[in-house]
Order: structure tokens, then C-alpha cells, then sequence
């Protein structure tokens, strides 16, 4: 990949030929710097015609930013973040970025397949949080496919070795970022693998519908079409194992209703335990047909935005650790209740809870989580 900033597929033909609204989605690539070891990190821009426009860095295969459309059209940045690479390196908070090998908690770091116990690095008290001490989030991806065109996208590569962080068999990860004409974008992750391993990858945006550095989602309009969730024994946030319903809590979004709401409802030990929300939705008990895991809707600027995925659980996380220490894009400062995470995926320590399910992946199986983004608006802005 060159260094310098290279333009992808027929633009330039395009341009000349056609006023620019008319031109097909537009794919971009150039240098976002380095890192302390000197590897080049790399930001795809990636544009359709109604001005939306994703930045996807090689660092993480991190979205870096999406500019999103408002009901008048007005574009906002609705993704937390950092103007520069330094910003990620500095502070490891998963703005944007792809986690793994495995999403959410593993208890203790340990885990048990074809009778063999496996230990992960610790980086979350005595557990394991998203891969380790050193995840995805945290590795250079090799750009290997950057398209123009109607739906642009991008195609990123990392190759875990055998024994990263603990875990069992080489793991060729892809991720490819794609942008459709009709304002979705797609985050196709796929993992194959020479050894029986777990894997579960999602992805770690934290949004905001109403731009990134406005302030609070509490007023942010959630639906989380869960009948249960997958309660923890206490702040480390492991699950208990239990199923329990959502019903006559605070953590019931079947109809739709903003996040604030019932956020400092006391009652919630779950609550507590989290500092806010800080958990898994239980929306199946096996991957089923891809359908809506999450809508959300900013009444300020009518943004909406469904998520469709087909894994069974959704952790929600409703920013509760930003802490007002983080200066992201803009020089905006992010306190607690800034953004909220979205993460499709199974349910958290499933390696440990036969009951979950399963995250095993062997030889010659590819491992898919495809989540679609939809962007709209709400039904006040519709003429
Ligand atoms: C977890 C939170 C954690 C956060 C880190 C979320 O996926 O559920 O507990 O603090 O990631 O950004």
C-alpha cells in the first residue's frame, strides 16, 4: 500500500464526465501515521452519493468516523473518537474498534475445549476482556481491498499466530466495511482457523445520533427487541449464568424508550453493578436469520439508526466509564452518558456456560458476524 494518498477505481474518469452527485460511492485511501513500532496505519474514506461518508483505519479496523444525515439533510459526525492516530494509541478505549479474538468477558481468563484449559491475558480485574492485553483493537490490519463504486468498501486482514493471548490456532480474521447508496453500512467480519479454537468478534462504536461532543444520549430513544437478559454476580460483570427476564425492570426496551429513563433506578443491583447499562440482551438462544437486535432514535435531529445482526445476544454499554478525562475530535470532552456501545454477539463467557451455546470454531468452518447499520429518519422528519 503507498504511503502517500492514493485514489481508487474510476473517480477521476467519473468526475470529469459527471456533475459529482451523480458519481458512483467514491473509496479513498492515504496514511494516518504510524505507530511506536513504525508500522503505517492506514484510513479508508469511503462516500455514497447523499454525502455519507465512513472512515475506516487500519488501526483496529476501527471506525474512526460516519457522517450520518439529520431530517434537514445536515450532516454530523455520529461516532466518538480521535482527529489522529495518537489519540488511539495513547488511551485504549475501543472507539470504533473491531474486538476480539473474543467480545466481552472471559472468567478468569479460562476456558476449556477438547479437554484442554486454556489460559488469556488479564486486563479487566482477574478476567479477560475483548482478546486480552493486546486484542484487535490494538493490531495494524493489512488493507487488502479498498473499491469504488455504487457500495465502496474496504477489506482489512489480521492474522493472529497460534497462542496470541492464550489462544488456541492461527485465526485469519477479515473485516470488510461497506457502504450502500441507501445509507447502510455493513461490517462483515469472517475468521477462519487452523486449529479448534472460540471466536467472537463484533464491533465497538460508541454513538451518538445527535454528533459526537453534544453532550448526553440519555434523551436517545432505545428499542431492544430482548425478552431477557444474561444477569453478572457483581461488578466484574461475569454472568451468573441465569436467564432472567426483563420484564418489570429497567432493562425492559421491547417498546421504545430513551436511555435515561430509568437509568438511575435504584432498585437495579444490575444497575449498580454497571454503573448504567452494562449488559448482554438475550435475543435468541441460537444465531438465527439476520433481523433488528436494536433501534435507536435522537428526537433532536430525527438520526435513527436499526442494527441487524443474526447472533443471539446484544451487550449494551450506556458509556458509563467515560469519565471526563477523554479529550476525543474537536477537542470535545467525553463524560459518562456521552455515547452508547451497541456489541452483537454471543452472550459474554460463553466458553463457560455450556448453556450459552457454543463460540467454537474449527477447521475448514468459517466464523461470520455480518452487522448492518441503517440510517434514517425518524417519521416527523418524513414529508
Ligand atoms: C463492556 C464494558 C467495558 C467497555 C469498555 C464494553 O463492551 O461491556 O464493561 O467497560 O466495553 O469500553
Amino acid at each position: 500500500m503507498k504511503k502517500s494518498a492514493v485514489l481508487v477505481g474510476s473517480i477521476f474518469t467519473a468526475a470529469v464526465v459527471l456533475p459529482l452527485a451523480a458519481t458512483a460511492g467514491q473509496a479513498t485511501s492515504a496514511s494516518f501515521g504510524r505507530t511506536a513500532d513504525g508500522q503505517d496505519v492506514q484510513i479508508v474514506t469511503l462516500t455514497n452519493s447523499h454525502g455519507m461518508r465512513a472512515r475506516v483505519m487500519s488501526y483496529g479496523a476501527s471506525l474512526q468516523s460516519l457522517l450520518v444525515p439529520d431530517r434537514n439533510g445536515k450532516l454530523a459526525d455520529v461516532v466518538l473518537g480521535y482527529d489522529t492516530l495518537q489519540g488511539y494509541l495513547d488511551r485504549r478505549q475501543y472507539f470504533g474498534a473491531t474486538v476480539g479474538r473474543y467480545a466481552n468477558r472471559i472468567a478468569h481468563g479460562k476456558f476449556t475445549l477438547d479437554g484442554k484449559t486454556y489460559s488469556l491475558t488479564l486486563n479487566d480485574g482477574p478476567n479477560s476482556l475483548h482478546g486480552g492485553t493486546k486484542g484487535f483493537d490494538q493490531q495494524v490490519w493489512k488493507v487488502l481491498d479498498v473499491k469504488a463504486g455504487p457500495t465502496p468498501s474496504v477489506t482489512m486482514e489480521y492474522v493472529s499466530p497460534d497462542g496470541d493471548q492464550g489462544y488456541p490456532g492461527t485465526l485469519t480474521v477479515k473485516a470488510t466495511y461497506t457502504l450502500s447508496d441507501d445509507n447502510q453500512l455493513k461490517i462483515s467480519y469472517a475468521a477462519t482457523t487452523d486449529k479448534p479454537t472460540i471466536v467472537n468478534v463484533s464491533n465497538h462504536t460508541y454513538w451518538n445520533l445527535a454528533g459526537e461532543g453534544s453532550g448526553t444520549v440519555m434523551d436517545q430513544e432505545l428499542m431492544i427487541p430482548g425478552d431477557a437478559i444474561t444477569p453478572v454476580s457483581d461488578a466484574a460483570a461475569i454472568p451468573t449464568g441465569d436467564i432472567a427476564t426483563v420484564a418489570g425492570t429497567p432493562y425492559d426496551f421491547r417498546n421504545a424508550k430513551s436511555i435515561g429513563r430509568d437509568i438511575r433506578d435504584g432498585r437495579s443491583q444490575q444497575l449498580l453493578f454497571g454503573h448504567g447499562y452494562d449488559m448482554n440482551w438475550v435475543l435468541a438462544r441460537k444465531e438465527i436469520e439476520p433481523r433488528v437486535v436494536a433501534r435507536v432514535e435522537d428526537p433532536h435531529s430525527g438520526r435513527v439508526m436499526t442494527i441487524w445482526s443474526s447472533k443471539p445476544g446484544v451487550q449494551f454499554y450506556s458509556g458509563n466509564f467515560l469519565d471526563g478525562t477523554t479529550i476525543g475530535k474537536d477537542h470535545h470532552i467525553y463524560r459518562q452518558g456521552d455515547a452508547f456501545v451497541l456489541e452483537p454477539q454471543l452472550f459474554p463467557d460463553t466458553p463457560n456456560h455450556p448453556d450459552f451455546g457454543s463460540a467454537r470454531l474449527a477447521p475448514g468452518e468459517t466464523y461470520r458476524n455480518v452487522i448492518v447499520y441503517r440510517f434514517g429518519i425518524d417519521q416527523a422528519g418524513k414529508k
